[in-house]
């Protein structure tokens, strides 16, 4: 074993948060950890896997739940694809493992919504196999002490650093090795400023001078677009009209109001026609940003005075509480509370 698995491993044994999935083999509650936690913080992501783990003890629970009860509990976590695609894989361990998971990497990932990383996650958290996860944390503390400047989002380097972490894991302890690894990222190698001043491996890492700033190294940059969306708060006789996102995009299979899209920023009369609308019916209420990963949306609400009911025919009705048991996206949520609704 290197000097820097030892060192490492130590240091989490005496500092690693007490987090309830490190507490547990159960593979399912591995998995929901892991998928609940990928671009969400700890303590944002705790309260989900409690309410997941609870509202769904076993993946034989969340298989037999509906998609709309799955997305609801995942309302505000964001990147719904990850809700959508935990819902089908449980269904796969269903139907192909009889609810139980596999006990091997490979089987692992033959699951359709299971890649390398939670393969390997799940491989050594709930089987003790050897495989090493490669996620962002382990990536910025590899690269820093082995002084690696191979951009991560390449082939090449995404093949390298998987190599080095395969070639660091100790067999007798890969879950201890990678939890370590994960957890120095997280706690102290830190994105920005990381505490190289008392750092455990100082001695022994090349980027302690100020050189952490450039790693890891990223290639291409991703291209945020720009989107205008324009919703339309619509109330009649205690009803409101909403929609399901049951086509190709960005929150798939959640609910919202009546919306346009646009170009941008301005709404145009002709755009407002098809809704037989006019600009002196809207009140603006709310005009909010949501970023994702490659879109910025640049949303208005507007609630409508008067409008003509028969252009909203494909509409669906729900009073107030039928509103809140439907899944939601952000920027609706946003509203709905601003708004008292
Ligand atoms: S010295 Fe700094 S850059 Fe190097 S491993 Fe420690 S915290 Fe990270």
């Amino acid at each position: 074993m290197t000097d820097f698995v030892l060192q490492i491993t130590d240091w989490y044994r005496q500092n690693a948060r007490d987090l309830p999935w490190r507490r547990t083999k159960n593979a399912y509650f591995i998995w929901l950890s892991e998928v609940i936690l990928q671009q969400t913080r700890v303590d944002q992501g705790m309260n989900y896997y409690l309410r997941f783990v609870d509202e769904f003890p076993t993946v034989t629970h969340l298989a037999n739940a509906d998609e709309e009860q799955v997305l609801k509990l995942w309302q505000g976590l964001g990147y719904y694809s990850r809700a959508r695609n935990l819902h089908k894989t449980a269904k796969e361990v269903v139907e192909r493992f009889n609810g139980e998971f596999p006990a091997s990497h490979a089987e692992l990932l033959s699951l359709k919504g299971i890649g390398p990383y939670t393969a390997a996650a799940i491989a050594s958290f709930a089987f003790d196999l050897p495989h090493a996860v490669v996620d962002g944390n382990v990536y910025r503390v590899l690269s820093r002490y082995f002084g690696i400047d191979t951009p991560i989002d390449s082939t090449g380097g995404k093949k390298e650093f998987q190599l080095l972490a395969d070639s660091l894991i100790p067999a007798a302890m890969p879950a201890l090795f990678n939890q370590s690894v994960m957890e120095f990222g997280a706690l102290y190698c830190t994105p920005a400023n990381p505490n190289c001043e008392s750092c455990i491996v100082r001695s022994s890492c090349p980027s302690g001078n100020g050189l952490y700033r450039s790693r890891p190294v990223k290639g291409k940059k991703t291209a945020v677009r720009d989107r205008y969306f324009h919703y339309f708060h619509i109330e009649e006789n205690g009803t409101l009209l909403v929609r399901k996102r049951d086509f190709k995009d960005v929150w798939h299979n959640l609910y919202e109001f009546p919306m346009i899209e646009t170009e941008g920023p301005e709404l145009t009369e002709e755009q407002l026609a098809v809704f037989g609308l006019k600009t002196e019916q809207l009140i603006e209420q709310l005009s909010a940003k949501h970023v994702l990963s490659h879109q910025r949306i640049h949303a208005a609400f507007y609630r409508v005075s008067k409008p003509k009911m028969d252009a909203f025919e494909q509409f669906i009705k729900v009073d107030n509480e039928g509103l809140h048991k439907l899944p939601v996206h952000r920027l609706m949520s946003r509203y709905m509370e601003i708004s008292g609704l």
